[in-house]
């Protein structure tokens, strides 16, 4: 039986390990840290459970096939998945904007607070109603489609290649501005990113309202133990707190991993589902050049990544009557070198094992600068202090937004892109892969590096800014590749 050593433990390592044993190979898992999950996690503090992920998870409707792969791995299997109602409200200039889970609510809620965008509203639905039949590929890596799968995936395009062609030159912030509204623009902006192509928001949106998007109950760490449970109740081998610090090659072939107390594991294939510049620059030492990751990494503008500051706040009062997802104006407080006069918050009353009863867990989140987070940290004092700072003056502005909180919110935890980068060794803290704009081109990768046999990377680099499917999905396709080179017949 041949051996499959996979690196890092996160989705795209679960996934590839449990493929791994599914097709017969002998596999073992080596993860650097005590739990298994990499960025799909959460944690525990002073009784309260803090949701260090999953916002939305694609792939919670049913009736497609990235659904079906996670009731495969496990990490839905039997797991309830809470739908949110809305997608999101926005409050702006004293107006409400929600953008609810029923396509019709929203488009005469929109068309009621802004008539005069009848025609650009009209448009945004027409596109969001094209994407609920779009699929995430995820059956075969493009690299082993023949013809006929090729033709099904232009098919399954044929609605929404014309959307993607016409909104795919201009950026969602771009898009934004063809509506009159002032508040109908902001709230189309939340919970996306403006800088990426403008067909990312109906996309979004159709992942929502189609109930593509929900969360799984038990939250994202519960996800990931179930994913562990498939692996190992299918024979495969987890190692915890064992840290890969060389991949070793001979003649041009992938042998096995040094670890860091010396020792050596020997194995036919390395799917290295750790963060991709960790791999090349690290396990690699930089001696294999990669043009695909090299063009991506220099230019941040066509490739942008994204991290964020995850405050966490402990609440004296139950929440539920509150909207789960909520995003406010407030007087502006200091945000690193600027100023910042929007707050985005999310509870999770519909998780009562995440608080204790009667109390209430609550994240604010907000993109943040890496670069600058990474020169705070070189003073660890000054790092401790802002991180204080900052939770105060939100929490502050939470108390204004809903007085009858004052005295009840009290900060857990501040998670910034240093932390990612600390905790998960996301190359600049990022908690997506690159996203897709205007300019960028080639987002997939085949995890192949050249020069290196018997090496077949895996997780969320590979594929464009989308998070856990990705990872999962390349897990997959790292096996099947490896099936392919086995000539071992893979699995759909
Ligand atoms: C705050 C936040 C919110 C998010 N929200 C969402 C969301 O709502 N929906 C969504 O789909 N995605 C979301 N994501 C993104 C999602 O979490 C990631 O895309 C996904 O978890 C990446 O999985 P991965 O397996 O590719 O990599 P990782 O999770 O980074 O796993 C890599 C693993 O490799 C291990 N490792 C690294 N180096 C070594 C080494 N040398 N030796 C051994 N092990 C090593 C790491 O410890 C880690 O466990 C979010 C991410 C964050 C941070």
């Amino acid at each position: 039986m041949k051996k499959i050593i996979i690196i890092g433990g996160g989705i795209a390592g679960l996934s590839a390990g449990i493929f791994a044993q599914k097709a017969g190979f002998d596999s073992v898992i080596i993860e650097q840290h005590a739990i298994i999950g990499g960025e799909c996690t959460g944690w525990d503090r002073k009784g309260f459970h803090i949701d260090g992920c999953i916002h939305w998870l694609t792939g919670t409707n049913p009736e497609t096939d990235l659904y079906k792969l996670w009731v495969e791995t496990g990490a839905l299997e039997n797991t309830e998945v809470y739908q949110p109602d809305f997608f999101s409200i926005v409050e702006h200039e004293g107006q409400t904007i929600w953008l609810h889970r029923d396509l019709d609510k929203t488009k005469n809620h929109l068309l009621e607070i802004s008539p005069d965008d009848h025609e650009q509203i009209e448009e945004l639905m027409n596109y969001t109603e094209r994407f609920f039949s779009f699929q995430i590929p995820c059956r075969k890596p493009f690299d082993l489609m023949n013809i006929s799968d090729k033709i099904k995936l232009g098919m399954s395009m044929k609605s929404v290649g014309p959307v993607m062609k016409d909104l795919g030159k201009i950026t969602i912030g771009e898009y934004v501005e063809r509506f009159n509204h002032p508040v109908i623009k902001e709230a189309l902006k939340s919970g996306v990113v403006e800088t990426y192509s403008a067909y990312i928001l109906p996309f979004t949106l159709a992942t929502f309202i189609s109930g593509n998007g929900g969360r799984p109950i038990g939250g994202s760490k519960a996800m990931a133990q179930r994913m562990e449970d498939k692996y190992l109740n299918l024979g495969g081998n987890a190692e915890m707190r064992w840290e890969v610090t060389e991949i070793l090659i001979e003649e041009g072939i992938a042998k096995g991993v040094l670890l860091a107390d010396g020792s050596k594991v020997y194995g036919d294939y390395i799917v290295p589902a750790c963060d991709a510049h960790i791999t090349l620059q690290k396990l690699l030492k930089g001696k294999y050049t990669d043009k695909k990751f090299e063009e991506k990494y220099a230019n941040q503008k066509a490739y942008p990544l994204f991290s964020c500051i995850y405050a966490s706040f402990g609440v004296d009062a139950d929440l539920s009557a509150y909207p789960a997802d909520f995003a406010f104006q407030t007087i502006p407080f200091s945000f690193e070198d600027g100023r910042k006069d929007q707050i985005s918050i999310k509870h999770y009353c519909y998780e009562p094992s995440f608080a204790p009863k009667g109390k209430s867990i609550l994240i604010a989140y907000n993109h943040a600068n890496y670069d600058w987070w990474k020169e705070k940290r070189n003073n660890m004092d000054d790092y401790k202090a802002e991180k204080v700072r900052l939770a105060n003056d939100i929490i502050e502005r939470m108390e204004t937004r809903f007085p009858e909180l004052k005295g009840k919110i009290a900060l857990l935890d501040m998670a910034t892109p240093v932390t990612y980068e600390r905790y998960c060794g996301a190359y600049r803290g990022a908690w997506m892969s690159f996203g897709i704009t205007p300019e960028g081109k080639n987002l997939n990768h085949d995890g192949r590096i050249k020069g290196i046999k018997n090496l077949y990377m895996a997780g969320q680099w590979l594929m464009p800014s989308g998070g856990l499917p990705t990872a999962l999905v390349t897990g997959k396709w790292a096996i099947q590749r490896i099936c392919h080179a086995e000539k071992i017949n893979t699995f759909a």
